[in-house]
């Protein structure tokens, strides 16, 4: 008996080896959640209120626990509907949903100045249909609002229009030079899927998987969890 169990264990051991160099020969999923963390005093562009979370049911009093959540929808990372820049625009629940996946190119640009040019992103785009901008805001990061963030020129915008792509995304709150700029702002919108509020500090420039889902809602910008896949 004693002989069998050996054997039975033995053979665990084997098969817990097998199943490690099986999976040394596969590629593994790294997966960055590039979405900033929803939650009461967060940053927020300035004029735009600041997100309420209040729980109406409580346990013990009642059976579950329930939050009243109050956002603008341009809160924390979010898309840009049509809406936003003009009264006759598209609301975000009519994004056509091929906008938020597939295959992106994340360009580093932190060493770039806070105007960005289509000079910087020349021969960077690889034909990718969706492209997400690393900026010095990455460096930064979203501590307290600063009216000098790194921000898409009109040239910029048109280049990236010119080479294809249809979704574009940035590491801060807004994606046009601070109190100017609307009409790249409306340019960008108009032509392309604009996703704001990623967080890219810890994402190194390359390829990846994008997938950015923002709610079902006919307004003028929604949340959204955005996320890459990179297959190591
Ligand atoms: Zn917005």
């Amino acid at each position: 008996m004693k002989y069998k169990e050996g054997q039975a264990h033995f053979r665990k051991r084997i098969y817990k080896l097998v199943n490690i160099l099986y999976d040394i020969g596969r590629p593994v999923l790294k997966i960055y959640d590039i979405s900033m963390k929803i939650r009461e005093g967060m940053l927020v562009y300035p004029g735009n209120p600041n997100p309420r979370i209040t729980r109406y049911s409580k346990i013990p009093r009642r059976s579950t626990n329930e939050s009243l959540i109050s956002l603008g929808s341009h809160t924390g990372t979010h898309v840009d509907a049509g809406l936003h820049v003009s009264n006759s625009g598209y609301t975000a629940d009519m994004i056509p949903l091929r906008s938020f996946m597939g295959r992106c190119r994340v360009i580093d640009l932190t060493h770039c100045g806070n105007e960005i040019h289509g000079h910087d992103l020349k021969g960077k785009i690889n034909r990718a249909r969706i492209v997400l901008l690393k900026t010095n805001n990455s460096t930064k990061q979203y501590k307290r609002f600063r009216k000098d963030f790194a921000h898409v020129s009109m040239d910029a915008a048109k280049y990236l229009i010119s080479a294809g792509v249809k979704t574009m995304g940035i590491d801060y709150l807004s994606v046009k030079k601070f109190g100017t700029d609307d009409d790249v702002h409306a340019l960008i919108i108009n032509r392309m899927t604009l996703f704001e509020g990623l967080c890219l500090r810890d994402v190194p420039g390359g390829q990846y998987t994008f997938l950015g889902l923002p709610l079902r809602i006919a307004t003028d910008g929604a949340p959204a969890r955005a996320i890459l896949l990179k297959e190591t």
